[in-house]
């Protein structure tokens, strides 16, 4: 991008002074006007300008406006240049924004990012500011934008009359959270306020100068002001800053203690190294280097920097980013066609946006660091396409999401940002705020050693899919994760304790391997034993089956020990697939499971969609609570070109032979199960297949004390303990914060299982479980003693849960479940393993 000599932008004649327009309107009107005069542009211009206005906020701040045209009306720009109205009177731009300095732009491409950034740099030295709002000399203002502006100037360092002094004792400093409790504060009380470190200050109102004094736990600080009530408003900012301390202290302990907390399982580094605690999500050790990829919920940290500095980096990101697109571009256009090339250049185009720069500077002079800035404002100008309901303008809001985060990678590279496509050739641990479950089931194997993720829970769809590639995994590793995780950065990731140490020495990573080794020397031991059934020493047969979604994992599953499929999650295929899979395609697939299988069972699940697993190609409705939805069996009744095409495809198959069951997701009345049946029957009738075992999940805490009844009615039962326990509990199962809370292990969840077990006793039916803890070696050994017959697992579980019941006798299981049933709280249950 080349930068204007601001010579050609503003000469003598497109400055007016002492300008008294009355409205908003008339101040463009008059500005448009000296843009004409200079011949910069053609008098449409001034329309297009009013035009834009009704769909932009363009005052940048500090009494400055920056109206412009409309992109689609570039071609009314003769030639780059902006027009200034010095109005010292102030005029309303809008309801509470005063302008006093109207900065009409016409500029074609990238000029606009200029002029902001002089702008920008302006705005920071509020003094110089101030004299362009009444100066009596236009050559001022022509300075002002011609020639590099001096550096802010910094406070004076002596206080005002009412003063006190406080040490900081906010561990962290103070940061950006509690810099902007001072700032609202400061301005609540409407006084001029300064703060004051050893020789340099800030005025209180003012966040980046706030940020700038770098105040660290132990400075000593002055707090003063001068005003009316001075005082009394002093004392209430006062109060503000120190009743700030105790959530300071309690969030900088809380990250402290669960970092320091000794693992209960898993590997200790030998060396003090720094740690990221998070959730086990799924076990095993990776070692090697991070690769950080930014999301859409990514936090970005807020570093706010001088305006002059942001504005060069947005600068120097867009730049690098257009390049980079154009590469993209040719590449694309060499291999695929100039049609698919198209979307580059589209993407470059959206970066030219005048409303996204204008807004992110917006946000850089409101106090925010450039990366958030341009972070915020590709997100809100996305969402606002994404929301209007018009599938183009969704499908530019991704496009822009995604030249954003480019451009957002130059500027804070410590986000290395792109795509899972983009992964770099050395295997790494991938860091992400989540993956989506399909993301998740197309890694790249070859290229991901383990994951780390900053949301999610250890139930989410992803921990799950982690499992049964084998990928080591943490989750909800939270604001540590975000904030210290780089991209480079070397790291052992501990999926069996949920953390990550970075930067390990040597001697770290030869301990880490020599316990990979032990912990693949105690799989190998599990799985010599892994073929044989689970049966308790007295002679108790537990059924072992593997929670897989394709045919391909099949033989796999029963390498581990498997003795079936007792979960066919068959959302995956309408989530890995771009399109709704025809009955042939399903047909296909179930055949495929069912030869990789020969007779042994497989369980069939009807699509349970809705939640977190979102079918984008189906278009459904946006539901404000998708757990609580319509979801599950719930949609499938609702969608009989969904349910019909599967079940069609399943007796198809079934009639071809096999061992097959259905199973019905989310079920949670009588009526859904009854409804179900006769829609089954009318199927397997008119292509006369053979009758098929029916059963449901229990997942629903209804379903679960219900059990006796719906028992009459169906052949067996899975329970489903991901869901039962986040709708038993109400937690998300994917909410980090209440990750370690939403344990299955919790009485109130084992409570249900046993109501359960008996409901379905009652009818001769048998329960199953196919939620994660049946993959816990001591949540297997607690489900059986509950009564639960079969345990459905991802297949790497299967060697570790097989032993651990082979070691048990029945009657201790039993025992063991009934001490769990009279706990109190998860933790009780949990320490029942300790005791025993
Ligand atoms: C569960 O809820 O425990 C379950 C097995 O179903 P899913 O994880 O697919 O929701
Ligand atoms: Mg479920």
């Amino acid at each position: 991008m080349s930068t204007m000599p601001s010579d050609h932008l503003l000469g003598l004649e497109l400055v007016r002074l002492n300008a008294v327009p009355a409205t908003k309107e008339e101040a463009i009107a008059q500005a448009c006007q000296l843009l004409v005069a200079a011949g910069c542009v053609a008098p449409d211009f001034a329309a297009s300008m009013q035009r834009r206005e009704a769909v932009a906020n363009t005052f940048l701040g500090h009494g400055v406006a920056i109206p412009h045209g409309l992109g689609e009306d570039k071609g009314l720009i003769r030639k780059d240049g902006i027009a200034v109205l010095q109005v010292p009177g102030g005029l309303e731009w809008n309801p509470g924004q005063q302008a006093r300095l109207v900065v009409a732009i016409a500029a074609k491409g990238d000029a606009h990012i200029t002029i902001l950034r002089r702008l920008t740099r302006l705005i920071q030295n509020e003094a110089s500011l101030e004299a362009l709002f009444t100066t009596a000399d236009a050559g001022d203002i022509i300075h002002a934008f011609t020639a590099d502006g001096p550096r802010p100037a910094t406070a004076a360092a002596n206080d005002f009359s009412y003063a006190f002094t406080w040490v900081v004792d906010y561990p962290a400093g103070l940061h950006a959270r509690p810099a902007s409790a001072w700032v609202d504060a400061a301005r609540a009380a409407d006084l001029a306020v300064r703060v004051r470190h050893g020789l340099e200050a800030a005025d209180a109102r003012n966040l980046v100068a706030l940020l700038q004094l770098g105040l660290k736990a132990g400075d000593e600080i002055t707090v003063s002001a001068e005003g009316d009530n001075a005082e009394a408003g002093l004392a209430r900012l006062k109060s503000v800053i120190t009743g700030l301390s105790a959530q300071e202290k309690l969030d900088a302990e809380r990250a402290k203690a669960k970092a320091a907390a000794a693992p209960a399982r898993g590997f200790t580094p030998p060396g003090a190294l720094p740690v990221i605690a998070g959730l086990a999500a799924s076990p095993g050790l990776a070692i090697g280097p991070l690769h950080v990829l930014a999301g859409e919920a990514l936090d970005i940290p807020d570093r706010p920097v001088s305006l002059t500095e942001g504005g060069n980096a947005l600068h120097e990101a867009l730049s690098h980013t257009r390049q980079q697109l154009a590469a993209l571009a040719d590449d694309t256009a060499r291999r695929l066609g100039a049609q698919d090339a198209a979307i580059f250049k589209a993407q470059a185009e959206l970066l030219n946006d005048s409303d996204l720069i204008t807004l992110t500077c917006q946000l850089m002079v409101e106090g925010h660091g450039v990366a958030y800035a341009w972070h915020e404002a590709v997100s809100r100008m996305a969402a606002r396409l994404g929301a209007l309901g018009n599938q183009v303008l969704a499908a530019r809001a991704a496009d822009l999401r995604d030249a954003g985060q480019r451009v957002l990678s130059h500027l804070e590279p410590s986000i290395a940002t792109g795509s899972l496509g983009d992964l770099p050739a050395e295997p790494c641990i991938l860091v992400a705020p989540d993956l989506s479950p399909s993301d998740t089931a197309g890694l790249d194997m070859a290229r991901v050693l383990g994951l780390a993720m900053i949301q999610g829970g250890p139930t989410s769809h992803t921990a799950i899919l982690a499992r049964t590639l084998g990928l080591p995994a943490l989750v909800a590793g939270g604001e540590a994760l975000a904030t210290q995780a780089a991209s480079g950065t070397m790291a052992i990731l501990d999926g069996t304790s949920g953390r990550l140490y970075l930067n390990p020495t040597a001697a770290d990573i030869e301990a880490a391997r020599a316990f990979a080794a032990d912990l693949a020397a105690q799989r190998a031991a599990e799985a010599e034993q892994r073929a044989r059934p689970a049966i308790t020493t007295d002679e108790v047969r537990i059924e072992v089956a593997a929670n897989v979604n394709r045919p391909d994992q099949v033989a796999m599953a029963l390498t581990e020990g498997a003795e079936g499929v007792g979960l066919m999650r068959t959302e995956f295929l309408f989530l890995e697939a771009g399109a709704t899979p025809t009955e042939d395609e399903q047909f296909a697939t179930y055949r495929g499971m069912i030869e990789a299988l020969g007779d042994r069972p497989l369980i069939i699940r009807a699509l349970d969609i809705g939640g977190d697993k979102q079918v984008a190609h189906l278009h459904l409705p946006r539901e404000e609570n998708p757990f609580l939805g319509v979801r599950g069996a719930r949609l499938l009744l609702r969608r009989p070109d969904l349910l019909l095409p599967q079940l069609r495809a399943i007796y198809r198959a079934a009639k071809l032979g096999g061992a097959v069951s259905i199973m019905f997701p989310m079920v949670t009345s009588v009526a859904e199960i009854t409804r179900m049946r006769e829609i089954c029957e009318q199927v397997r009738a008119g292509l006369e297949a053979p009758r098929l075992p029916i059963g449901i999940m229990i997942e629903v805490p209804a379903a679960a004390v219900m059990a006796d009844a719906l028992a009459a009615r169906c052949d067996f039962f899975s329970i489903g303990t991901n869901d039962l326990t986040q709708y038993a509990l109400a937690m998300d199962r994917q909410n980090p914060e209440l990750a370690p809370e939403a344990d299955s292990l919790h009485p109130a969840v084992l409570r249900l299982i046993a109501q359960t077990v008996q409901g379905a006793r009652a009818h001769g039916g048998w329960v199953g479980v196919c939620g994660g803890i049946a993959g816990d070696a001591f949540g297997a050994a607690l489900l059986a003693g509950l009564g639960v017959s079969e345990l459905s697992m991802t297949p790497r579980d299967i060697p570790a849960v097989k032993a651990r019941l082979r070691r048990e006798s029945f009657a201790s299981l039993q025992a063991l479940a009934t001490r769990a049933l009279a706990c109190v709280s998860a933790a009780e249950v949990r320490a029942l393993e300790d005791a025993r």
